[in-house]
């Protein structure tokens, strides 16, 4: 079998970039192992535009938005399913000082609102609010409708193999690469945190962290909002949310712990005023590097094999204008944002 492009990884990079490839006429190959606890299958899929304590708008967001939201709205159409979708992020305000804070620091911000006395109230008996709340305009990807039916339309396009990536069987020649009976101009790694153990780009500092997550139902309570204080609340459907999430840098596995989940029901308790059930627990491994930024590039000794990775918490509206930019890259040589670019790993002194 020939493709332009072996792809291996089929969470958020790895599904947008084979996207962005294929509707500019690539053949792709997507080898995948579907790791039930990866990053974009417990991520709930957020697109806020303020981050952070100090509430500082989010990395180059102007023109990542208009693209995210684009794009997934094509694959919608694409793929017959409904995954995005433009959502007020209700944000509890948790004292005096930061409601200062973030009306001074957000103020004029296209997409912030203040929201109505009556909104305010409608909330009264389910949030406690004693300082307010801000509305910020956001979205979500309903990255559990959207990674299957990416993942079906690939299948039947004869376009995926579910399996582990051999490392031993890969050879690069002089036409690209070479694995198994497969022959491919490119190949781009994008295994989100598997990616530490790839031998070609070990240089390459990442800070993992894990995060945990809770799923909950508060029974009689449905909004299509965001609702943030501390923590975050994402509607699923119904009555049912998605709570997340916690950060940890060191960490011994990959499973949920009762620490984290007593932090995100601590969390749920200062936030809501009514009863909620947990009916599950979730956690995953962030694949973000030192520098927070995306890593995105081609090995600058082995020009047929690239990185998308680095997307660290904020996956689903950085995707695809990274995607984008690799592709112009790969095909239409254009160069890549210098903050994103692998060869700021690459840094060498001989020739
Ligand atoms: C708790 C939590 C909440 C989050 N919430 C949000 C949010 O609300 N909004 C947001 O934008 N981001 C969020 N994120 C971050 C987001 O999940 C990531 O930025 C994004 O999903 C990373 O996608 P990825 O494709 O790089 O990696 P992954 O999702 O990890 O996907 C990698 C894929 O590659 C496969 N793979 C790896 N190695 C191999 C191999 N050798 N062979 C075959 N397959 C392989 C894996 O099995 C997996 O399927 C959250 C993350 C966590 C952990």
């Amino acid at each position: 079998m020939n493709a332009d492009f072996l792809i291996v990884g089929q969470g958020t990079a790895g599904t947008v970039l084979s996207y962005t490839l294929m509707q500019a006429g690539h053949s792709v190959l997507v080898i995948d192992d579907p790791k039930p606890n990866s990053s974009s299958r417990v991520a709930a899929g957020v697109i806020n535009p303020v981050s952070g304590r100090r509430f500082t708008v989010a990395w180059q967001y102007d023109e990542i938005y208009p693209l995210a939201r684009d794009t997934y709205r094509h694959m919608e159409q694409l793929l017959g399913v409904e995954v995005f979708t433009e959502r007020d992020i209700y944000t509890v305000l948790p004292s005096e000082q930061l409601r200062t804070a973030f009306m001074e620091r957000t103020q004029g911000l296209a997409y912030m609102e203040e929201p109505s006395d009556r909104r305010i109230a409608e909330y009264g008996q389910w949030l406690d609010q004693p300082f307010g709340a801000a509305i910020v305009k956001g979205a979500t990807v309903r990255l559990s409708a959207l990674l299957p039916a990416w993942r079906q339309y690939l299948i039947e396009k004869n376009s995926l193999l579910e399996a582990v990536f051999d490392l031993s069987r890969l050879i690069i020649n002089e036409k690209g690469v070479q694995y198994g009976d497969v022959s491919a101009r490119y190949l781009v790694f994008c295994e989100g945190a598997a990616t530490t153990t790839n031998p070609w780009f070990k240089n390459i500092p990442f800070l993992l962290n894990k995060g945990e997550v809770l799923q909950i139902r508060i029974p009689g309570f449905s909004t299509p909002d965001i609702i943030k204080r501390s923590i975050t609340l994402v509607p699923q459907g119904e009555d049912n949310y998605w709570v997340g999430s916690t950060f940890a840098w060191d960490y011994p596995d990959e499973a949920p712990t009762a620490e984290k989940r007593a932090f995100l029901e601590e969390g749920l308790q200062q936030l809501l005023k009514v009863p909620y059930q947990v009916t599950g627990q979730l956690a995953a491994v962030r694949p973000s590097g030192t520098d927070r930024r995306p890593i995105v590039g081609m090995h600058p000794d082995h020009p047929a094999i690239g990185i998308f990775n680095g997307l660290g918490t904020k996956g689903t509206s950085l995707a695809p204008a990274m995607a984008a930019q690799f592709a112009a890259h790969i095909l239409e040589n254009a160069p890549l944002q210098p903050d994103t670019d692998i060869k700021r790993f690459f840094n060498r002194t001989r020739g």
